[in-house]
């Protein structure tokens, strides 16, 4: 048996929770949705705060060179690098996880010309399967996509495969791909791997230059607390920039932007993935956030999550037993990324009830509820809270109440 004194315990002798005073979370609240926004940190505010009064208000135009603003898709982007395992002039911060995805699809194809075929899994976000399917549509050859089943996707893969795209944590039930194994059968099949990072970049160690990875994207607002809205970042492995250009051919990705030369001269290495103005007050903001991981060690956070999943799941097992939830993430933290789901019939109206008493989650259709595991600002009694609520709301039965049965447009 748990008890609340033995999350208490794991508190203290917690190695991250000095992180926690980096975050301006509300008080009282339980908060388990930072893999779909992230909290304010401190720095973020602070960061705002000068943007828009000293550098825009009074700067004025003057601050896209005093500030370095306009450069910085390429400073934010070195800091992503130290958190990805990627050298500094391997990613750039730029428009949304969607749009890059774009980009870097259309290079793989480019750069494996010969190929026609895309791999990706069905249950991938749904946007990373509408942009195959865009691209695909816009092309003259015809290309195939295969859409492999879960668990399939090694098996999909043959010399006729251009590009493997795929998420390293699936967003529904916390599912995470072997990175490494999955990028070398790629290839040997002579395919190029493109990963998804929206749900791992910030939650965990990553190694993509020691794995090789040739492409990858990933989300600012999530794990990295950018902000909501905050702009994306890609990756392009060194030996395959200036190999092929991405089709989003804007003027802040030429060489010279201020030459306003009528032919486009693609800019040096990654820059040449910028297409148009940077967005300053969120890419400020992201970059203040990622100021937070300068003295994080990911090993540890990856250990914290480990122990908050692997509580949450005794705990659902000691407290909720009877009310018919099903545990949908993987049981072994080895292939579980950063989150807790399970499932319920009711699991929209439960979700509501929970918001409605301070514990955060979300829902996804048709009927998982989902916990984000933070290690930053999160504790092992949030956990316990979490559990406690929820078996509070079923044993009442709460969440039969009349407003937690109509949904809202964002869920
Ligand atoms: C959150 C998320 C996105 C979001 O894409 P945007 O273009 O930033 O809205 C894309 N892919 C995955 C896997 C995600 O989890």
């Amino acid at each position: 048996m748990v008890e609340l004194k033995d999350c208490l315990a794991l508190d203290r002798a917690d190695p991250l929770s000095s992180f926690q005073s980096e975050f301006d979370l509300p008080g009282g609240l339980t908060y388990l949705d930072g893999n779909s926004l992230g909290p304010l940190p401190i720095r973020a505010r602070e960061r705002m705060h000068d943007v828009v009064d000293r550098q825009w208000g009074k700067g004025l135009i003057r601050s896209w060179n005093d500030e370095q603003w306009i450069h910085l898709p390429l400073i934010t982007g070195r800091k992503i690098a130290h958190i990805i395992g990627a050298k500094v002039n391997e990613v750039v911060v730029a428009d949304s996880t969607s749009v890059n995805l774009f980009k870097l699809l259309s290079m793989a194809l480019r750069l494996n010309p010969k190929r026609r075929v895309i791999v990706t899994e069905s249950g991938n976000f749904p946007s990373d399967l509408y942009i195959i399917d865009g691209l695909t549509g816009l092309l003259e050859r015809d290309f195939e996509v295969r859409r492999a089943a879960t668990g399939q996707v090694e098996d999909a893969i043959d010399d006729s495969v251009a590009v493997v795209s795929v998420t390293h944590v699936n967003y529904r039930n916390g599912s995470m791909h072997d990175m490494r194994g999955l990028t070398n059968k790629a290839h040997e099949a002579g395919a190029l791997m493109l990963w998804d990072l929206a749900h791992s970049a910030g939650s965990m160690p990553l190694e993509l230059n020691a794995i090789g990875v040739d492409l990858a994207v990933g989300c600012g607002y999530k794990f990295l607390n950018g902000g909501p809205g905050a702009p994306s970042f890609l990756y392009i492995a060194e030996h395959l920039q200036n190999q092929a250009q991405q089709p989003l051919t804007g003027w802040l990705g030429h060489a010279n932007p201020f030459e306003f030369n009528e032919r486009y001269i693609p800019a040096d290495g990654i820059a040449s993935n910028l297409c148009g103005t940077p967005p300053i007050l969120s890419m400020a903001a992201l970059d203040a956030a990622l100021d937070v991981f300068e003295n994080v060690d990911l090993n540890q956070v990856r250990s914290k999550c480990v122990a908050l999943g692997e509580l949450f799941l005794q705990l659902i097992d000691q407290q909720l037993g009877e009310f018919g939830f099903t545990v949908i993430c993987p049981l072994e933290h080895e292939h579980r990324g950063s989150q807790i789901s399970i499932s319920h019939p009711q699991g929209y109206a439960i979700m509501k009830a929970m918001i409605e008493r301070g514990v955060i989650g979300d829902f996804r259709s048709p009927d998982i509820l989902r916990f984000g595991l933070t290690p930053l600002y999160q504790r092992f009694e949030d956990i316990w809270n979490t559990v406690a609520t929820l078996r509070d709301i079923m044993l009442s039965g709460q969440w039969q109440e009349a407003r937690f049965q109509t949904r809202d447009y964002v869920t």
